[in-house]
């Protein structure tokens, strides 16, 4: 008994040290400066969690244990290793499908393995239960239909059934009669109806995420990753584990939180990502806006220009956006600002909050570039300094620095907060056609006055930038 105490004891220290160190990893990452901090912390609550987890008196299968985790950990590390920036949506989805299935296996596990006597705790536990596979389900089917349209194996185009509405409606008072029927079956006859609102929260899952637009996935991703965070902590609940209970609510908010940001940030509204129908217009990558194309001559420029453009400069800005990404032009964009900052240009980098296809993604591949924090500046820091900046370089990037988000009613970006970079001087725009961006509308920045294009990939185009700055001596 004595024993017994002490073992629990210790076992609460450590799920409090952990849930500490969960807490402080959100926090590091908050912040490039700290984010490897973050990243730490976050492996140490991880591996407090799991010795403790092992350590309690009701876990003795570790050969089984040791199998999964040599399994498990040796596939996470090749995953992690493999994936490239651009695919990490896709694998975050996938990594939300097993948080659902695991939660649907422990659900069943727990119903099946018997609910104590008294008749008040086995109604908030069979509760629990339900809770926990509904949620299970829905993010395990779901994340497997984001999975897929993000690698492109099921089309991106939005599903829209006809009264779609009504029947996800029906399918979530269905499930409540379910669950009725449940918690009033004596012992574990209940089966029947937890498996057949499995299957009702399973096509849920999917209904939801098909009525969403495949490059607006990674909204609904963030979206489920908050999902996946409830469900662990209704498992936490239902298997009294005070850490799954924090941690998963930790996971569940901050998930929340991310998707409206970045809804925020791209003028949508939260409640199309969660009953569907987001980015069904336009379609994803469909060109064309729905005004009238911008007038005026589109005019281009050359490296020696831009060259001596930048050269000349004393205060430049960096627009990186997912052109940069898919080029990998980072490390010339790192060199170049080496070279300028070299010859007492200053230059500075202005970061959109939905740059790229994930959140900062930007930020991240400059990091990775070892570009130095403190000339990234986020959009709200940097936005009215445009209009005393001699040179922008665009690069990579489109829907971002898209005048119309302002000023054009029809677009369908418009009300999204963008980079005034038409204020500066001069903006020299790499890409390599006049294309669209992910918004599929057309950008009058290239159409402006002081607007250049510098046509070609664009880390071969920063590539020959570098050379010719260095050239210039
Ligand atoms: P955009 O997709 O608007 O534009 C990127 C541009 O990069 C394209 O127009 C393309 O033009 C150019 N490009 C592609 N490959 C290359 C290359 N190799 N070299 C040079 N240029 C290249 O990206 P932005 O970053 O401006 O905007 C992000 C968009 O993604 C926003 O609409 C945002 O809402 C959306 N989004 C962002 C999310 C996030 O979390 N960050 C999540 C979901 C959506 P061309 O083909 O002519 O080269």
């Amino acid at each position: 008994m004595h024993a017994l105490k002490i073992e629990d004891a210790l076992l609460t220290v450590a799920y409090i040290v952990s849930s500490t160190l969960f807490i402080l990893s959100l926090r590091g990452l908050s912040s490039q400066v700290t984010a490897r901090r973050g990243n730490a912390y976050g492996l140490i609550g991880m591996g407090v969690a799991i010795v403790a987890t092992l350590m309690h008196s009701e876990v003795n299968a570790y050969a089984n244990l040791l199998i999964a985790l040599v399994v498990g950990s040796g596939i996470g590390a090749l995953m992690a290793a493999r994936v490239a920036m651009t695919a990490m949506p896709e694998l975050v989805a996938l990594l939300h499908s097993f948080v659902g299935l695991a939660a649907v296996l422990v659900g069943y596990a727990s119903y099946l393995g018997g609910h104590g006597a008294d008749e008040g705790g086995r109604a908030i536990l069979l509760t629990e239960i339900f809770i926990d596979v509904f949620i299970g389900a829905l993010t395990f089917t779901g994340s497997i239909v984001a999975f897929l349209k993000l690698r492109g194996s099921l089309s991106g185009k939005p599903l829209l059934l006809p009264g779609r509405h009504a029947l996800n409606l029906a399918m979530c008072v269905a499930s409540v009669g379910l669950g009725v029927a449940f918690a009033s079956a004596p012992e574990t006859t209940g089966l029947t109806w937890l498996l057949i609102m499995s299957a009702i929260a399973g096509v849920l899952g999917v209904h939801l995420v098909v009525a969403i637009g495949g490059a607006d996935m990674p909204v609904v991703v963030s979206m489920l990753n908050s999902y996946s965070g409830w469900t662990a902590s209704a498992a936490g609940f239902m298997l009294s584990n005070d850490l799954l209970i924090v941690t998963g609510a930790l996971v569940g908010s901050s998930g929340a939180i991310l998707s409206y940001i970045m809804c925020r940030a791209m003028n949508r509204s939260i409640w199309n990502v969660i009953f569907g129908g987001f980015g069904a217009d336009p379609a994803p990558g469909a060109a064309k806006a729905a005004g009238p194309a911008p007038e005026g001559e589109v005019r281009e420029t050359s490296l020696e220009e831009t060259a001596s453009a930048l050269a000349g400069a004393r205060e430049v800005i960096f627009v990186p956006g997912y052109g940069m990404a898919v080029a990998r032009a980072q490390h010339a964009v790192q060199q170049i600002t080496d070279t300028l900052r070299q010859r007492g240009v200053q230059v500075r980098f202005a970061i959109h909050p939905v740059a790229g296809r994930l959140p900062g993604h930007m930020n991240v591949l400059l990091a990775e570039a070892n570009v130095p924090y403190d000339v990234v500046l986020e959009m709200d820091e940097i936005n009215h300094d445009f209009s005393r900046t001699d040179v922008v370089l665009v690069i990579g990037a489109n829907d971002i620095v898209n005048p119309s988000a302002q000023s054009d009613t029809s677009s369908p970006i418009y009300g999204m907060p963008v980079l005034e970079v038409w204020k500066s001087s001069r903006v020299v725009v790499l890409k390599r056609s006049r294309g669209a961006g992910y918004a599929g509308v057309d950008n009058p920045l290239f159409y402006h006055e002081n607007a250049r294009m510098l046509l070609g990939d664009a880390k071969q185009t920063m590539d020959n930038l570098l050379g010719r700055l260095r050239e210039l001596g």
